[in-house]
């Protein structure tokens, strides 16, 4: 109730949210009631109540334009379609994910051990420098049988890496994180266990003893300040708990509020040139995007399969890559990205997440019935699932709001 329902690890709505709207010629309103995005509250962030499926980018993702117009033609891409190339390559930021995973301990069995592809990983991802720190966890039931349907059709199924960690570890910095007990409470929830990768238990330990380190909670950074040039930050304005306004001067600022906080930030500070949909000029708050996830709940003759939904990680999973990014010929299709796929678990909560099939009473003796009978043999807990690139267009973008609130909500 406190984490899932009352959403006690995340920005209240009434604290500050956002306005949206779905198109432009209309009247932008706040955010009531998360849902597609749930923006943290506090110190560790999202790394809190993640589920820390620990995914690196494709190789092809950072050249994205050039890759696709040179594979598809120049034409293959609509113009408001606004992908363009990172700037950096996978090459490039490889040592980053390799620093990133072996502070984390993630989880997972490598695919491409420095271009050799090796068996039961992701034969498409990257290039790694080396295995991952710690092995794959172990996969449930239902997990399993994905895998060897999907083997038997003659995909390449791999565990999804995953910073529920399958083992003790010790990180680079010497913080010492405990095994995963698969107790299915992760995704919105902070562990208890020292075994999801988060700021607290990866870092957080090894900074706080350092005598030149200092953190302060429960304050807001309302502006990044910066020189007559404009062009260099000296440092952030915040306000503590008591609305007392405080200067932090620094050589160096990480803008690292989350997207909408940085860009609001970045806003409000007067740093850099806000995006105009209209033009298709300028680039902040351009190119926003988020995820895109779509999945498909199985019943089973509970005679004959007992899946245990209970046993779960927050990033468990049995995934195939064939159809992501551009892992396959889109000339066909006319559109642009993928997916992986998999049977993938993200909760093993028992009320929350019961599944039922359709026209199950929501209420009273048959609706507790059904409940018992489909529980155990229903795969909705962990769902043949996919999470899907999400293009950008000139239409998605982030901005400090047209309309008031206040005349927004009249
Ligand atoms: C339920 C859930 C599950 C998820 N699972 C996964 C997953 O399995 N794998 C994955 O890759 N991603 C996952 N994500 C997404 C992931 O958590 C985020 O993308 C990630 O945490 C973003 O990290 P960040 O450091 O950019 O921002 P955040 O984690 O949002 O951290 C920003 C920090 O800045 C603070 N802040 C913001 N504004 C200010 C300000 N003005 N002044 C001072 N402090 C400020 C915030 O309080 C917060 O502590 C999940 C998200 C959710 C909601
Ligand atoms: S499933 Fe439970 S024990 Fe494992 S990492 Fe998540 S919260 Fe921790």
């Amino acid at each position: 109730m406190r984490y899932r329902i009352r959403h006690e690890l995340f920005l209240r709505p009434e604290q500050t949210t956002f306005t949206f709207r779905n198109k432009m010629n209309q009247t932008a309103l706040p955010i009531r009631d998360w849902g597609s995005f749930m923006p943290p509250n506090g110190v560790g962030g999202g790394g809190v109540h993640w589920n820390a499926e620990t995914f690196r980018f494709l190789p092809t993702d950072f050249v994205l334009r050039t890759h696709l117009t040179g594979r598809y033609g120049a034409s293959f891409l609509p113009e408001d379609m606004t992908i363009q190339d990172w700037g950096v390559t996978y090459d490039d930021l490889e040592p980053h994910y390799d620093h990133f995973e072996y502070l984390c301990g993630t989880s997972g069995t490598a695919g491409n051990l420095r271009g050799q592809i090796q068996e039961g990983g992701n034969p498409f991802e990257g290039p790694r420098s080396r295995p991952y720190p710690t092995p794959a966890q172990k996969q449930p039931f239902s997990h399993t049988l994905f895998a060897k349907a999907a083997r038997d059709l003659g995909y390449k199924p791999f565990p999804q890496p995953s910073g529920n960690l399958s083992q003790a570890y010790t990180n680079p910095l010497g913080v010492r994180m405990g095994p995963c007990t698969y107790c299915g409470f992760c995704e919105w929830f902070g562990c208890g266990n020292y075994s999801k990768a988060s700021p607290q238990t990866t870092i957080l330990p090894f900074l706080i003893r350092k005598p030149n380190f200092s953190l302060r909670d429960n304050s807001e950074v309302i502006r990044i300040n910066v020189d007559r040039s404009g062009k260099h930050a000296t440092g952030v304005s915040f306000v503590d708990t008591g609305g007392v306004e405080w200067e932090q001067p620094a050589d160096l600022v990480i803008l690292s509020a989350y997207t909408m906080f940085n860009v609001q930030l970045l806003l409000h500070s007067k740093i850099g040139k806000p995006y105009d949909p209209i033009a298709n000029a300028g680039v902040i708050g351009r190119n926003f995007t988020h995820q895109t996830i779509s999945s498909v709940n199985g019943f089973f003759d509970n005679k004959k399969f007992n899946f245990n939904p209970f046993i779960s990680s927050g990033a468990i999973g049995m995934c195939i890559d064939e159809f992501n990014g551009d892992n396959f010929d889109h000339g066909p299709h006319g559109f642009v990205g993928g997916a992986y796929m998999g049977q993938v678990q993200t909760n093993g909560r028992p009320i929350q997440t019961t599944p039922v099939p359709p026209g199950t009473p929501k209420w009273g003796r048959r609706g507790r019935a059904r409940c018992a009978t489909t529980i155990s043999a229903a795969s909705s807990q962990a769902p043949a699932s996919m999470e899907a690139s999400t293009a950008i267009a000139t239409s998605i973008w982030i901005s400090i709001p047209p309309t008031r609130i206040a005349s927004a909500v009249r």
